[in-house]
Formats: C-alpha cells, sequence, structure tokens
C-alpha cells in the first residue's frame, strides 16, 4: 500500500482526483473524510494543505503527493520531484499599481514587496541584482498597495483578471509552475513498485491527452 497525500479543498483537488481516475483508480471520495482508500488499487489517499505536502512527504507520513511548483521550490524541496502533470499551470509575477511609473527591475530597488513566496522572490531580486524589502503575508497579497502595505507584490496568476481588478499590472514573471508528482526519497522496494505502476499510468493518460 501506497500513501498519497493531495489538496484537500481548493485549485489543485480536483484535478488531482480526476487524474487519481483517469489511472482506472476507484475509491469513494466523502468530502468530510480525512484519507480514503482505493477499491482496486494498493493506494491510500491522504486529504492535506497544500503547503503542507511537500512536508509530509519529505517526512515519509505520506509516500507520494500532488502539488504545485511554486509550494514545492518555496520550501525548498524541489528534489522530491518526480513528474510534472500538466494541470494547474500559473505564473508567480510581480505586479505594481496601474499608475505607477515602471521602467525596469531597478525601479523596485528599496522598494516594498508584499509576498506569500519571500524565497522565490528573493533568489528572483538576487538573480538581478535588486535589494528591496520583502513583508511576507499569508493571504490576500493583491491588496497589500492599496491598503498602502506594499509598492509592489509578488503573487500567482493565471489569467491576470485579479490583477486588474485589483488596479494592479503584471511587469515581471518571476517562475512558471504546474502541478507535480513528488516522492519520498526513501521508500521500500514494494512501495516503489506500486509507485512505478502508479506513473507508468499517468504517463498513458497523460499521452492519451496530447
Ligand atoms: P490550501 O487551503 O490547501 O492551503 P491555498 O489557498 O494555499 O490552499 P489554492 O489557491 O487552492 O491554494 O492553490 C493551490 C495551487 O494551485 C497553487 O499553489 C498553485 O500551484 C495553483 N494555482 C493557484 N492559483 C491558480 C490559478 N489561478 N490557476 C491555476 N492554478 C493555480
Ligand atoms: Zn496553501
Amino acid at each position: 500500500m501506497i500513501r498519497l497525500a493531495i489538496q484537500k479543498s481548493g485549485r489543485l483537488s480536483e484535478d488531482s482526483l480526476n487524474l487519481i481516475r483517469e489511472c482506472g483508480i476507484s475509491f469513494i471520495n466523502s468530502s468530510l473524510k480525512l484519507k480514503t482508500e482505493a477499491t482496486n488499487f494498493p493506494l491510500e489517499i491522504l486529504f492535506l494543505r497544500d503547503d503542507d505536502i511537500p512536508g509530509y512527504v519529505a517526512d515519509g507520513v505520506a509516500d507520494i503527493g500532488i502539488v504545485g511548483e511554486n509550494v514545492l521550490v518555496e520550501e525548498g524541496k524541489q528534489q522530491l520531484s518526480i513528474q510534472k502533470l500538466g494541470f494547474s499551470k500559473c505564473r508567480l509575477s510581480i505586479a505594481v499599481p496601474k499608475a505607477a511609473e515602471y521602467r525596469n527591475i531597478q525601479d523596485l530597488q528599496d522598494k516594498n514587496l508584499a509576498t506569500s513566496y519571500p524565497n522565490l522572490l528573493q533568489a528572483y531580486l538576487d538573480e538581478q541584482g535588486v535589494k528591496a524589502h520583502i513583508h511576507t503575508i499569508s493571504g490576500s497579497v493583491e491588496i497589500a498597495p492599496s491598503i498602502g502595505l506594499a509598492d509592489a507584490i509578488c503573487d500567482i496568476v493565471s489569467s491576470g483578471s485579479t490583477l486588474i481588478s485589483n488596479g494592479l499590472r503584471e511587469v515581471e514573471s518571476v517562475f512558471r509552475s504546474e502541478a507535480v508528482l513528488i516522492s519520498n526519497q526513501e521508500l521500500s522496494a514494494e512501495k516503489t513498485r506500486i509507485l512505478n505502476q502508479l506513473v507508468f499510468r499517468i504517463q498513458s493518460v497523460r499521452k492519451a491527452q496530447k
């Protein structure tokens, strides 16, 4: 039996469950339960907050997991990644108020930036040779400029409509992300065998979709 951690409720949840089903794996999904067992494959599914998934997989509480690369790399656990999954595509971008003057990244020197991804943002600013003040906040990042908390933000964007409705303009793309399958690095031979079967099915599903 292998233990898979997926997001309980959020933007990864539905596509994660659909992928498992498309692999021909059946299970009963009750939104109230924190775990469920597949009926025709040696798999147990744990439902967790996405931010907790890399840590649980690293520690072996779960054997494998599905999470966004943005969260994985932010937490410094990119070595756990084994397979890109092609859904939940988004980018981490810097945005400034619509009317703000902005020519290039140097304009952020000494400015205040609000984000939930301080490590990814810091790495990007270092690479660009820009020193700014990063304020880590856990949610509603896009309202930070309008309440005077920051000059700019760095947040997840897919269509860009949330930025526009908050009077913001996207100026830099910091990181591109999609959902990935991650694995603990010390799986038993038995769990490795099950994981290989699962990865084989995932690859077949993805080929059929192309
Ligand atoms: P949790 O309650 O589990 O902590 P959350 O609010 O942190 O959830 P979600 O907003 O559900 O997270 O996003 C989960 C992941 O989905 C993100 O880390 C990112 O990889 C991806 N994602 C976020 N926003 C979008 C989007 N607009 N379009 C596509 N994928 C997205
Ligand atoms: Zn989260």
